[in-house]
């Protein structure tokens, strides 16, 4: 394997000296992990002070958007020690999104390795206080600098790290959700099951709409009958229909969360009964209608799960449970949440300690 080159810094940043205001993505730590691709190869992998890139206003992933992104984060143990949740699974997804957009495919255990040694230099990042944990962004983007549609020469992978606040200041406080019936964010045989920033691009207009009509996210139908339920923003989509765990298949047009995976995991564990099929908006509404959704979430590495009391589908509007968190939510954030921050029993070997 590549050797890791190291590049010291020559001055260090002030940490953040208050961990309830850490918000989300907006402090960097010292230093960054970077390979480049050139002549045929990733190469060069090495460690560097994290300081702004400069492009050529003709860059390629400026234009034609081939960029792809993960989302994990490094937890600081009871005992000081810190883990790390899933990364492999992280840097194979990362590699099934740089397939989908011609980006070339990287050394998985490198980059791992790149992360490991990243998170033992900036250990000091890792946020104390309940709840918080630093983000750890890997990204690629094309670096061609010039303008013509097709598969780059250069890339530049990186992984970034932001020490990030506890996402629930004062409990899993539950949100609103609007249907989107308008815009679609993704089609089978397009990006959806990729980690892109274009899906992104595509969702933030009708963010925009919901937020405007006091709703927290947009959930996605597919994109072609606009009958069946995808995922919301950046989440996938759990229901309890009477008793039963349903989230929708993955299609193509759905991004595999590994929080969707790990739940499904821990709730088949815990004895419920989970589904994954096609699952449509009538049948959820309905559901609603006769009392039977009992519970609704979401599901990502952010807020690990994000509880729904309220649905709103052009002029209906649908309340699920009492307004609180219901109990299999609840269970299922304290279990995934214990194994994170090493409280729990890591019963599927989820966890690499730095
Ligand atoms: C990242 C992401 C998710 C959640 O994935 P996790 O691996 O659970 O964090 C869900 N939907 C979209 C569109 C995403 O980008």
């Amino acid at each position: 394997m590549q050797e890791i080159r190291f590049i010291p810094c020559k001055a260090f940043k002030e940490k953040p000296a208050d961990e309830t205001k850490l918000g989300f993505g907006k402090k960097f730590t010292d230093y960054r992990f970077v390979m480049d691709y050139y002549d045929g190869a990733w190469q060069d992998a090495r460690i560097e002070p994290n300081e702004p890139f400069q492009l050529d206003a003709a860059t390629s992933v400026l234009h034609y958007g081939q960029a792809i992104f993960e989302g994990l984060k490094c937890y600081r143990r009871e005992d000081g020690g810190l883990q790390i949740f899933r990364a492999k699974d992280n840097f194979a997804r990362m590699n099934r999104s740089a397939d989908r957009l011609a980006i070339p495919l990287f050394d998985e255990e490198l980059a791992l390795k790149g992360l490991i040694e990243l998170l033992k230099i900036e250990k000091d990042w890792v946020p104390h206080a309940e709840g918080t944990s630093l983000y750890i962004r890997p990204t690629i983007i094309s670096m061609d600098p010039f303008l013509g549609v097709s598969a780059g020469k250069y890339y530049k992978f990186y992984i970034i790290l932001s020490p990030s606040g506890a996402y629930y200041a004062s409990g899993l406080a539950p949100v609103g959700i609007y249907v989107e019936d308008k815009y679609v964010r993704a089609v089978r045989g397009g990006l959806g099951f990729a980690k892109t920033a274009a899906n992104y691009a595509a969702s933030i207009k009708a963010g925009e709409i919901a937020k405007k009509r006091g709703y927290a996210q947009v959930l996605w139908l597919d994109g072609v009958e606009q009958k069946y339920v995808e995922e919301v923003g950046s989440m996938n989509m759990f229901f309890i229909i009477d008793g039963v765990i349903v989230t929708p298949a993955l299609n193509g047009s759905i991004l595999a969360g590994i929080t969707r995976d790990s739940i499904l995991k821990l709730a088949a564990d815990m004895g419920y009964k989970v589904e994954e099929r096609r699952l449509s908006i009538d049948e959820v509404f309905e559901a609603a209608r006769n009392g039977k959704l009992d519970e609704a979430f979401g599901s990502g590495t952010a807020a690990v799960v994000s509880p729904v009391n309220e649905l709103c589908r052009e002029d209906e509007v649908v309340r699920i449970g009492d307004g609180n968190i219901g109990p299999i939510t609840q269970k299922l954030y304290d279990t995934l949440t214990g194994i994170q921050f090493g409280k729990g029993e890591d019963k599927f070997g989820w966890v690499t300690r730095i």
